[in-house]
């Protein structure tokens, strides 16, 4: 497939040094992890992230007066075209996307001088504390308290599905600071030290059997006041803010896109020419065919100075759909050699994978894409959102 974008003479020379620098920086080894679906450790992300910050890349979207790279909405739809179709790994969110922005828009001049150049550089690693285990979805029922002692406030909850805190130094969370009144009144917005006396973070394994998301206890944690971002009592309206950044890039079409390839890839050295498969194969690839189009729709918009509403919704829907459904025709692809780990169940540890390179990935990555209909607010509650935002309902 290829891009279905008539580009002007400076974006398709703006396409031509995106392509050359991914070339000149991106491992091979790395791409073929990020093609295959592996986890990839911390030193991967930050050997990517620090490459594009070096280029003065990190940042498509923030201004450029704060370090951002200035793009312009097709300019970053090309660079997120380009990046995913090499295997380039995905940005971690929670500095570049979610929280830089946030402090952009609502931090102090201290905390953007503090926060905004490590972020950059990807010298500290955030995570996202907003979900508590009875507050996922009705986020604005959460619990976790922040009591003021003098200049500072003390923290108590628990936060819950953090992702790759195991890494973080710092956190982004949420924390009740008032009572009474509606339910999304009386939340403030928090930066926290990872590594300060009462925070414990403890490990959730997934059903692929890896370590992504954890559990965060916060005992008697304390935080300056300096590190409350905005007025006590305005986190509802930066969490919004935050949420509508989350959902940048939702649908993820490039990077199915590139899946899809690795299918036909596989389904080449399988020899597989069922008709009623290809026929399937056909089907997703029409869907994601759609998809894209609609993104673009979105893209010029952009470029007109609108910025998309329930749109988004829609791309997160459908791109985790169809992302999904190309998950399970890899697995369909491989057939038995998708049994996670069979060999380890039958023979011990000592056995080498049976079967061929490109199929012990699959099945992990099967069951480990499940949670993109869950997570940056599951795809019940866009439907929800749709029903209100464009149906009247
Ligand atoms: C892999 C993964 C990583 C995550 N990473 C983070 C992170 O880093 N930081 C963070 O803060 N959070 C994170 N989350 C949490 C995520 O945002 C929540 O899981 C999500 O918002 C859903 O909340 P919940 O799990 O509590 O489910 P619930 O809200 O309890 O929902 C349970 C089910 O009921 C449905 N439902 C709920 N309310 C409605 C409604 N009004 N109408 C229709 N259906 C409804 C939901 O769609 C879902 O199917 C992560 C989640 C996952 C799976």
């Amino acid at each position: 497939m290829t891009m279905n974008l008539d580009l002007a003479p400076e974006d398709r020379a703006f396409r031509d040094e995106v392509r050359q620098f991914i070339a000149g920086v991106l491992p091979a080894s790395l791409a073929k992890k990020v093609e295959e679906q592996r986890i990839l450790t911390k030193d991967d992300h930050l050997l990517w992230q620090r490459a594009l910050h070096k280029r003065g890349w990190a940042a498509p979207h923030w201004p450029p007066a704060h370090g951002g790279a200035g793009f312009t909405p097709v300019q970053r739809y090309i660079f997120q075209q380009e990046c995913a179709l090499a295997y380039a790994p995905r940005l971690i969110p929670f500095g570049l996307v979610m929280v830089g922005p946030v402090l952009i828009e609502f931090g102090s001049e201290a905390q953007k001088a503090k926060y905004l150049p490590k972020i950059l550089a990807s010298e500290e690693w955030w995570c996202q504390g907003y979900s508590e285990p009875e507050s996922g979805s009705d986020l604005a029922s959460l619990r976790t308290r922040a009591e003021r002692d003098g200049d500072h406030y003390v923290l108590q909850g628990t936060k819950t599905w953090t992702t790759l805190a195991q890494y973080a130094d710092r956190m982004f969370c949420l924390a009740r600071t008032g009572s009474g009144g509606k339910k999304q009144e009386g939340i403030s917005f928090f930066l926290i030290d990872m590594h300060a006396p009462g925070v414990t973070v403890r490990p959730i394994v997934t059903f692929d059997g890896k370590h992504e998301i954890n559990e965060v206890r916060l005992d008697g944690v304390r935080v300056p006041v300096e590190d409350r971002v905005g007025e006590e009592g305005a986190g509802w309206t930066i969490a919004k803010f935050l949420l509508g950044n989350e959902r940048v890039g939702i649908a993820q079409v490039a990077a199915s896109k590139g899946q899809l390839a690795r299918l036909k890839r596989i389904m080449a050295a399988e020899k597989l020419d069922s008709p009623i498969f290809r026929d399937r194969v056909a089907q997703v690839e029409i869907e994601l065919r759609a998809l894209e189009i609609t993104e673009l729709r979105i893209v010029t918009a952009e470029q007109q100075g609108r910025s998309p509403g329930p749109e988004a919704s829609l791309l997160k829907i459908k791109g985790t759909e169809v992302a999904q459904a190309i998950t399970e025709l890899l697995v369909e692809a491989v057939g038995y050699d998708a049994l996670p780990d069979r060999w380890r169940m039958n023979e011990g540890d000592n056995m080498p994978p049976i079967g061929p390179d490109y199929a012990d990935s699959v099945a992990p990555y099967y069951f480990n894409w499940r949670k993109t209909s869950i997570y940056g607010g599951s795809n019940e509650i866009q439907r929800n959102i749709i029903a209100k935002a464009v149906l009247g309902l």
